[in-house]
């Protein structure tokens, strides 16, 4: 008998002891905007760019992750995908420029309100319409601007004197504060940063002391080995940097006093690169440079912006019961092909940082190659919460994974899909699948002879130069590489045929008034 009761009693401790664990855990997303993974120090970058103490102690006190892909790599889109844990051709926000979010559908942050989250969302949107399922909202009109950015609170115009990403911050901190104890928390805390045009804060505009960066091998590339779309593209450091981009013009939200010290570090300079009269390459890289200062020095305020939510948790004692989210919209170009911008399939475009702290779930200083998604963000945060997922949601719980527990059936393929076009890029519209080791892509027009396929093969080449779609060496892998393609379309009820409006500007309406060029 004693002994049929002994069982019985460690269950009964560890049902309590498991309920007590069940807290509903808070939830801090902090969303970055353009954080490419290469400018967060955790990640490794071989040009050694920049050091974020407080972005990487969130992998160091948890897990980073290697592998996560966007579905749809552009701003609205992006975020479209986290709240609804659902494709674009899904959630109905397919493009930045003529979508906007239809906020009456399910979306995690409604979820949690429903299950007794208070729930917060403060910075950039970007979705056109209000938020909806937020107890709290504070947003940026459009893109906002990175100097004394108005801001709609709950529907009211607010002025704002300051740096966007300190402001953001603030505004996050003071919610924090002020908030209801006595109930679950979820945060979303969206930096505007480092967003083109990447204006740092005014106390960083020396932060490099005139640092030459070095460069990334590909910045002249030619896109030899690829195609139309490659080769037709409006994204390059050579071609497409505005005069704002060089900061060779002063943002126009600056106050006076403000203005005086920004010109007072890019005047002397500016001034320098005028007399030098650069042209072609030594253009490029002049650019590169400049590009590289001043998106860093967005990047440095980011980091100084999480060292300031971490912090609060640590002196609040919210640390333990509160698990905490690094991440950005997208990937981006930092001179690679000799790019900035996203928007294609490539890796440097659809891979996003991910770095979460979980106490007592995730390892501290674990790593995970697992191919994961912001179509999973949803889908973990109400599995977090113990809210069941709903059908509609197309992801899936990252908490497994977390754990460090990867199914044996975890996915190993990705669907990804890009429609905008031709604005504001030219990137051709394209879908594809990947792997941990190839990626099949099919452009499927918009820049003259740009319906064709191409296959790379990353563990050969990690920089994508070269499609080896015809190479007879690769017809197996092809074949299985469409197979699944096909079988993630039909999975993922993606429409065989895109309606026009997907496109920025429907093919034959023209081209938008290119941004004058440096
Ligand atoms: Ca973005």
């Amino acid at each position: 008998m004693i002994r049929r009761l002994l069982p019985l009693a460690t269950l009964l401790v560890a049902t309590v002891a498991h309920a007590a664990e069940r807290k509903q855990p808070n939830i801090v997303l902090i969303f970055a905007d353009d954080h490419a993974y290469q400018a967060i120090s955790a990640y490794g970058d071989p040009r050694k760019l920049i050091e974020t103490p407080n972005i990487d102690r969130i992998g160091r006190e948890g897990m980073r992750f290697d592998r996560c892909l966007v579905t749809n790599s552009i701003c609205g889109p992006c975020r479209a995908v986290v709240l609804t844990g659902a494709y674009s051709h899904v959630n109905g926000f397919v493009n930045n420029s003529n979508s906007r979010f239809d906020g009456s559908q399910i979306t995690f942050p409604k979820l949690l309100k429903t299950a007794g989250y208070q729930t917060a969302m403060i910075g950039k949107w970007h979705l056109e319409s209000d938020p909806t399922g937020f107890d709290f909202w504070q947003i940026l009109y459009g893109q906002g601007v990175y100097y004394n950015p108005p801001m709609n609170r709950l529907g009211e115009r607010t002025p704002t004197n300051g740096y966007v990403t300190d402001i953001i911050a603030d505004a996050s901190l003071d919610w924090l504060k002020k908030r209801d104890k006595t109930k679950p928390f979820m945060l979303m805390t969206q930096h505007k940063a480092p967003h083109r045009e990447w204006s740092p804060a005014l106390r960083h505009l020396d932060h490099d002391k005139d640092r030459k960066y070095p460069e990334p091998a590909t910045l002249m590339d030619d896109y030899a080995g690829r195609g139309a779309a490659e080769k037709g593209q409006d994204m390059t450091i050579r071609n497409t940097f505005t005069q704002l981009d060089a900061k060779l013009t002063t943002p126009p939200s600056l106050n006076a006093e403000q203005r005086a010290e920004w010109e007072k570090y890019y005047g002397p300079r500016n001034a320098k690169f005028q007399e030098a009269n650069l042209t072609g390459d030594d253009l490029v890289r002049w650019r590169y440079q400049r590009y590289m200062h001043d998106y860093l020095g967005c990047v440095r305020a980011v980091d100084e912006a999480v060292g300031r939510v971490l912090k609060f948790l640590d002196d609040e004692g919210l640390a333990e019961n509160t698990i905490v989210i690094y991440t950005s919209d997208q990937g981006f170009y930092l001179g690679e092909h000799g790019w900035f911008d996203k928007r294609w399939i490539f890796e440097e475009s659809i891979r996003t940082p991910l770095l979460v702290r979980w106490p007592g779930n995730t390892k501290p200083g674990s790593a995970t190659r697992a191919l994961v998604s912001n179509v999973d963000f949803a889908e973990t945060f109400l599995d977090i919460a113990g809210v069941p997922i709903p059908d509609r949601m197309q992801g899936r719980s990252l908490v497994p994974v977390l754990r460090g527990q990867t199914p044996a059936d975890w996915r190993k393929s990705f669907y990804y899909q890009y429609f905008e076009y031709p604005t504001p890029h030219r990137v051709a519209p394209h879908y594809g699948v990947v792997t941990d080791r190839y990626k099949l892509i099919h452009f499927t027009g918009g820049t003259g002879t740009t319906d064709y396929w191409e296959l790379f093969d990353l563990q050969k080449d990690p920089s994508e130069l070269k499609s080896v779609i015809d190479d007879p060496a690769y017809r197996d892998t092809r074949a299985t590489l469409e197979k699944e393609l096909t079988r993630l379309r039909t999975e993922l009820k993606v429409p065989a045929e895109i309606p026009a409006m997907w496109h920025a500007n429907p093919p034959g309406a023209g081209k938008k008034k290119q941004q004058k060029k440096s």
